[in-house]
């Protein structure tokens, strides 16, 4: 009997897929079947070695979201190298830290630019393919904590997470009845790039480790199961949800 979050034959598009979060859940969709396009502007040799290690099948593509009028390109590109998308994952994503007061207007921007114009716009044309085709269709986003909860030094960052979280909802019940579900991921603290700044910072690293209830970071392995589960045939009555992967940090 096939598994209900068997991906095999369905396509998948991970942006941000070199490193981190983004190489996790694209180790993940391939590891379920899926033939993963592992989107990233960094090399994404390390992510393909390790699907091809896994038995998965993926192929890459060079991308810089910071692109103005891309998406389109993005989608394109990626249907001429695995077929029609089944599965888009927004994962792309920075952060600058600053007091608020002191908060620059390209530190602004550049946030809000990938974590959620470029989000958005990538949505929008993965999902007129979809819906020309006729096809059932998953988008993924990757919010955070901070589509929740406020934070601090990371205004971009909190505006872009917590419109994403806004934008997953509307476009869910915009396209709920065209055949595509969309949803997110909120991860907690998990190690990665994104984190190295408050990793090393013993005070703030010993602060957030001391309100986790799993007591440990999350690494990106810790994501991709929620990704898989969003993506498959097991999901398909979830629209809007923002699901926490979080060691519990929400419930404390
Ligand atoms: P990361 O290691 O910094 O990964 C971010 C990814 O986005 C990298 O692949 C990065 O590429 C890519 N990216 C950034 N700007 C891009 C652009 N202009 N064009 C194309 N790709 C671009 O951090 P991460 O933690 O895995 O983050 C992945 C997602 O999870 C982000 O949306 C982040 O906000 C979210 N998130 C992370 C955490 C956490 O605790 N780590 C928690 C909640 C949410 P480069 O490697 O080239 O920079």
């Amino acid at each position: 009997m096939a598994s209900p979050f068997d991906l095999t034959g369905r396509t998948a598009l991970v942006t941000g897929a070199n490193t981190g979060i983004g190489q996790g859940i694209a180790l993940a969709l391939a590891q379920a079947g899926a033939t993963v396009v592992a989107a990233g502007r960094s090399d994404l040799t390390e992510t393909l070695a390790l699907i091809a290690e896994a038995g998965g099948t993926a192929r890459p593509l060079k991308v810089d979201l910071q692109e103005q009028g891309i998406a389109p390109r993005v989608i394109a590109q990626a249907e001429a190298l695995a077929g029609p998308l089944d599965i888009l994952v927004n994962n792309a994503g920075i952060i600058r830290r600053a007091d608020a007061l002191d908060f620059s207007e390209s530190d602004w921007d550049e946030v809000i630019n990938v974590n959620l114009k470029a989000t958005f716009f990538l949505a929008q044309a993965f999902a007129k393919s979809a819906v020309a085709a006729g096809r059932g269709a998953r988008i993924v986003n990757i919010a955070s904590l901070l589509s929740f909860q406020g934070g601090i030094r990371v205004a971009s960052y909190t505006a872009s997470k917590s419109g994403l979280a806004g934008l997953t909802k509307l476009l869910a019940c915009e396209w709920a009845q065209k055949g595509i579900n969309v949803n997110a991921i909120a991860p907690g603290y998990i190690e990665s790039n994104n984190t190295e700044a408050l990793r090393a910072d013993p005070d703030r690293n010993q602060a957030i480790l001391a309100r986790i209830p799993a007591g440990r970071w999350g690494k990106p392995s810790d994501i991709g199961g929620a990704a898989v589960f969003l993506a498959s045939d097991a999901a398909a009555y979830m629209h809007g949800a923002i699901i926490p992967v979080d060691g519990g940090w929400l419930a404390r």
